[in-house]
């Protein structure tokens, strides 16, 4: 099972380790605030109160062993780079860590990080995008030009086939999954499915293809 160390619990770190634990992982949780390290330890497998720039701390607390470390320390950018160059030195197998700054991301990639998470920018970014499409509930971006969106079944499409839609000839995008709250995910569904009001539909294809589909609906 894996094992993951966070460094600093703030409203990042603590939401981060919490989840992880709720998902089945083991968590060590370590902040140099003692009271944060208090409210966390119901929720955490292990939390220690330490300053987490200091290497003998890290190497005693057995880091090395962890297969992930997530700095997630926000405001204090020394202890970030600090606390990120305690991690790789010792050798944490995958080391990702949080940045406020393109600059301070920057930073962090040349440190050799496996990812720098940039969780204000990210959010703003993403709250926009569901904004400007209401059924629009959760994307990913393949590359600049695919993505993978999430999108509510609209009342307009209810009792729809595919094939009555058929979005592959007019917009060029697939519908590649259905998930029914009732039925559960059909994966690769055929063009006799039928859609419900309540289902999300997953779909693939160009960023302009899927906006056009999506204005086709709203
Ligand atoms: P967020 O924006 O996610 O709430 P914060 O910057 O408010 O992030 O919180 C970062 C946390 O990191 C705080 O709880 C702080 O006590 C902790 N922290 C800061 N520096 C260190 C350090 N050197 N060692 C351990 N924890 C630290």
């Amino acid at each position: 099972m894996k094992q993951f160390v966070i460094i600093g619990l703030g409203r990042f770190g603590s939401s981060l380790g919490q989840e992880l634990v709720q998902l089945g992982y083991e968590v060590l949780g370590i902040d140099k605030n003692e009271e944060t390290v208090d409210d966390m330890s119901r929720v955490l497998t292990h939390v220690v109160a330490a300053d987490a720039t200091d290497e003998e701390t890290l190497r005693a607390l057995g880091v090395r062993n962890f297969d992930c470390g997530v700095v997630a320390i926000g405001d204090d950018i020394q202890a970030s780079i600090l606390a990120t160059i305690q991690l790789k030195d010792i050798g944490v197998k995958k080391v990702v860590a949080k940045a406020l700054s393109e600059l301070h991301g920057r930073v962090l990639e040349k440190l050799g990080v496996d990812r720098v998470i940039y969780p204000e920018r990210d959010m703003g970014i993403r709250v926009a995008h569901q904004l400007v499409s209401p059924n629009l509930l959760d994307y990913i971006e393949l590359s600049k030009e695919y993505t993978i969106a999430e999108l509510a079944v609209p009342s307009c499409l209810n009792g729809k086939t595919l094939q009555d839609i058929n979005t592959r000839a007019r917009f060029g995008c697939s519908i590649v999954a259905i998930n029914k709250p009732k039925g559960g995910v059909i994966i690769a569904p055929t063009a006799v499915e039928e859609l419900e009001e309540k289902d999300i539909m997953v779909v693939i294809g160009t960023n302009e293809q899927i906006e056009k589909f999506e204005a086709s609906v709203a």
